[in-house]
């Protein structure tokens, strides 16, 4: 291709506070329309907006764990625009000075290299409604309004829709272990846009952009963007013009269509927001946010990697989620085989809460314990491997524990020697053909004795110790 790629990403990210940004309604997705809503968030002339200092925190979390400068001087504007699901006729945003700016987030990319993606700025506003478009008319939700928000917005760093797909990745696993937000896309408390343009390879000046909407998922807006990709290519190919503009991507044709043409700044008419006063944020609070923050994804992979001895790969999977990190810590505490258990982890594990229609390990009820219990009954022969598996998908899928499956089903493995050395000999005597067969060199013969001795305990013999007895029995 002819031209570079140059995407940025605005992110908007609904904080996980229990009551709004400016009043004190409840922020619980999935409740009746209007339930959740007061004369503030409606809009209703007169009304005062207050505050929510959780806002606060979450925010300030977000921005120093992306690298952040955050801002000591705090105050919101007023961004003024109608439309139905927003009843006052503004949003309440911040506009020239943002809570925080200059960040960075780190990426892997294609070719196993790590690229830096700036951020340029993080600021706190309010969400508006929702429509629902029925058939005769449109429905307006005004629960939605005025939940907290956080928007992320990415310098034009990205030059790939492969690499923005990698850009929300990792921001999301941040997000995720910060636990500032669900960061669920389908129920919009992660949202994206996406700013494309194309210019002549090497070339120093930006091309003309156009954003992208309503995509819901980061598979989508890969998609979208490879569609807008081919479009503008064949457009300026064609020495033809691409229009500034906002376009919707249409999930079920693939493509993206026009929707508007793109607002500038000014025509929002931005001002100070005359009911909030602003504030400073002191070094102090600054220093305590800071040194809350938790081990961050990167580094907890690079300590698995260095000092627990997992690899890259593993480190990768095992630490993608952070209930799952967690989880694989609690393991490791109590069993000194990390392997083992990353093994157990992402294989029949992950399998097993697929299978239970959960999504994250925290929501299985068998604890680390339990788990290993599991595992130490592998090692000691109570059990072998392979019940093991079946054992562990059972106890997740009725919520119950492993060693209380194993004895009820009396599934305990037959590891005594002298019980086993009796079964062996008996196994022999009415074997005598196949014996004689062994002793004269056909060793594929042990076996069917093996075979035997299975059959009499229901499988339950520990086949690896009935091989042991059998062969020094054979060649003794
Ligand atoms: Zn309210």
């Amino acid at each position: 291709m002819k031209y570079d790629i140059v995407i940025g990403l605005e992110v908007h990210l609904q904080l996980n506070t229990k009551t709004k940004i400016f009043c004190g309604c409840s922020t619980t997705f999935g409740n009746s329309p209007n339930s959740q809503t007061c004369p503030v968030c409606l809009g209703f002339p007169g009304v005062l907006p207050v505050f929510n200092k959780g806002v606060l925190d979450l925010s300030l979390r977000s921005a120093l764990a992306l690298g952040c400068t955050v801002s000591k001087f705090i105050k919101f504007d007023r961004k003024n625009y109608f439309y139905p699901d927003l009843p006052k006729n503004f949003q309440i945003s911040q506009y020239d000075l943002p809570l925080a700016k200059d960040g960075l987030l780190e990426i892997d990319v294609e070719d196993g290299s790590r690229k830096r993606i700036r951020i340029r700025r993080v600021h706190m506003e309010e969400d508006a409604g929702k429509l629902v478009h029925e058939k005769e008319a449109s429905l307006v939700d005004f629960n939605r309004c005025g939940t907290p928000l956080l928007e992320i917005v990415s310098e034009p760093d990205i030059n790939s829709p492969e690499e923005a797909y990698r850009y929300l990745t990792a921001l999301k696993e941040i997000l995720r272990y910060l636990e500032v937000s669900d960061c669920n896309m389908e129920e919009g408390s992660l949202r994206c846009d996406a700013n494309i343009s194309l210019k002549p390879k090497g070339s120093e000046e930006l091309g003309t952009k156009a954003e992208v909407k309503n995509v819901n998922s980061f598979k989508a807006v890969r998609g979208a963007l490879s569609y807008e990709v081919q479009r503008q290519e064949e457009l300026l190919s064609n020495s033809e013009r691409v229009v500034q503009e906002t376009r919707l991507w249409d999930p079920d044709k693939e493509v993206t269509v026009s929707m508007r043409s793109k607002e500038e700044a000014h025509d929002y008419r931005y001002f100070p927001e005359p009911d909030l006063v602003p504030f400073v944020i002191t070094d102090k609070t600054i220093q305590e946010v800071r040194s809350a923050l938790p081990e961050l994804p990167q580094a907890k992979r690079a300590r698995f990697i260095k000092e627990i001895g997992l690899s890259e790969y593993d480190a990768g999977v095992i630490t993608s989620e952070k209930e799952m990190a967690d989880y694989f810590e609690g393991c490791i505490k109590l069993y000194d085989k990390p392997k083992v258990v990353a093994n157990w982890l992402m294989g029949d594990f992950t399998a097993a809460l697929k299978e239970k229609g959960l999504e994250s390990i925290s929501q299985c009820e068998m604890d680390p314990a339990d788990f290993i219990g599991m595992l130490k009954m592998i090692d000691d022969g109570s059990i072998s491997g392979k019940m093991a598996k079946s054992i562990l998908a059972e106890a997740i899928q009725e919520g119950k524990a492993p060693k209380d499956l194993v004895s009820a089903k009396g599934l305990t493995q037959i590891s005594d020697k002298p019980q086993l050395e009796d079964l062996v000999g008996k196994a022999m005597e009415e074997n005598g053909e196949v014996v004689e067969e062994y002793r004269r060199g056909k060793k594929g013969a042990i076996a069917y004795l093996v075979g035997q001795v299975m059959q009499k305990t229901k499988g339950k013999a520990n086949p690896k110790l009935v091989n042991e007895i059998l062969r020094k029995k054979l060649e003794g």
